[in-house]
């Protein structure tokens, strides 16, 4: 959003990505690279801003989820290699080709209707391997067997292997490792089968950052390339200090003093036990602020103050702990004075994790960078 005029707002702090990737990179082995993974409008940062900020500080290629978001990124000149992680249907195969743009290939169907169709030019391709996450990849021995052969043909370009970990970023390390040595015994069968060099890529932040020294080519950073840790137990741990880039951000736009016995919001939820000072700030569940977000608190001149009554579509109230002014700052994540709340606080209060929360901020809030 070029120019906006409403009174709420993210700001994220690009140097604060620079710096994520900076210090994740010391860790990794030297020839270990960077995927920065900017599905999801980057985590609701800001796809294009991200993907040439982590460019610039040393990511050597980009990650999405889909086709739409890979050829956005393209058209808007990102010209780095880019990985669709997700479905392409086989016949999107041709926009992907045409875009030079990599998808990821795990069915022997999907192979063969690639294979019916006249590509003027290869599509390039990274295979997936399930090997404990359950979601999408070749999951058996004969599976790969069955595809290898197949991949041998003029319309593919093979040149990646992935697979994605489901517990990296717990405690136990065991599902972890199981994983990562099946996902040597595949590899071991693939060179057994198949002459060409490839990329192998495993680790999400979790991974990268714990086992650094058990990576290969290449890493795909995601949650904490935007400051966020991917879960309590990698918080405590620390590997990396990381910075968080977004906070969010409104102004009061009404001040009042009520009367106790004085009812906020639909349904009269919330009645004032006392005389009390109420704020009312101009976001709502539009832009991602969930009603059950009620019961938070934001911060105002360095004060923590508590959302009450019903969060509405564009505006909730706030119980001021002291007179405030009408263009007075809320923060709804980040730092005021002494007093900081994380994106992590919000995620415990929805009973979720803080990658919800970043994706759930929407479009209307504008983003600003800094
Ligand atoms: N790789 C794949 C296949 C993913 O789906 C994701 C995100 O969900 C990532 C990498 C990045 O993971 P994280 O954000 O935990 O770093």
């Amino acid at each position: 959003m070029e120019k906006f005029y409403r009174d709420s707002w993210v700001e994220i702090q690009l140097e604060n990505i620079i710096y994520n990737i900076q210090q994740l990179k010391k860790r990794l082995n030297k020839e270990t690279e960077i995927y920065a993974v900017v599905k999801a409008n980057a985590y609701g940062h800001g796809d294009i801003e991200v993907a040439r900020s982590a460019l610039a500080a040393g990511a050597k290629r980009l990650a999405v989820a889909t086709l739409d978001e890979a050829v956005r990124l393209r058209e808007c000149g990102v010209e780095a290699p880019i990985l669709v992680m997700g479905w392409v249907r086989p016949e999107h195969v041709y926009a992907a080709a045409d875009y030079g743009i990599t998808v990821t290939c795990y069915q022997k169907e999907w192979v063969e209707e690639v294979l019916s169709l006249s590509l003027p030019k290869p599509v390039t391709i990274h295979l997936k391997w399930d090997t404990g996450m359950g979601r999408i990849g070749i999951r058996k021995k004969e599976e790969l067997l069955d595809i290898l052969p197949l991949l041998k043909n003029k319309n593919f370009h093979l040149e990646g292997i992935f697979t994605h970990f489901a517990t990296a970023d717990e405690i136990s390390t065991e599902h972890f490792d199981n994983q990562r040595a099946y996902f040597e015994e595949l590899l071991h069968l693939f060179r057994a089968n198949w002459d060409g060099e490839v990329v192998l890529h495993t680790g999400n932040s979790a991974a990268s950052m714990r086992f650094p020294e058990k990576m290969f080519d290449y890493v795909r950073f995601g949650i904490s390339m935007y400051g966020l840790y991917p879960s309590g137990v990698v918080k405590k741990e620390k590997p990396i200090n990381l910075k968080p880039a977004l906070s969010l951000h409104s102004r009061l736009i009404h001040v009042k003093k009520v009367d106790k016995g004085t009812p906020v919001s639909y349904g009269a939820t919330y009645i004032t036990e006392r005389e009390e000072w109420i704020g009312t700030v101009p976001l709502g569940y539009a832009d991602g602020i969930r009603r059950a977000l009620q019961g938070a608190e934001v911060l105002v001149n360095g004060k923590r103050c508590e959302i009450v009554g019903r969060i509405c579509m564009d505006q909730f109230m706030i119980r001021l702990q002291e007179q405030a002014g009408v263009g007075d700052k809320v923060t709804l994540i980040g730092t005021q004075h002494e007093e900081t709340i994380e994106m992590d606080e919000l995620a415990e209060k929805l009973s979720t994790i803080n990658y919800e929360i970043a994706c759930m901020i929407s479009s209307r809030v504008p983003r600003i960078y800094i």
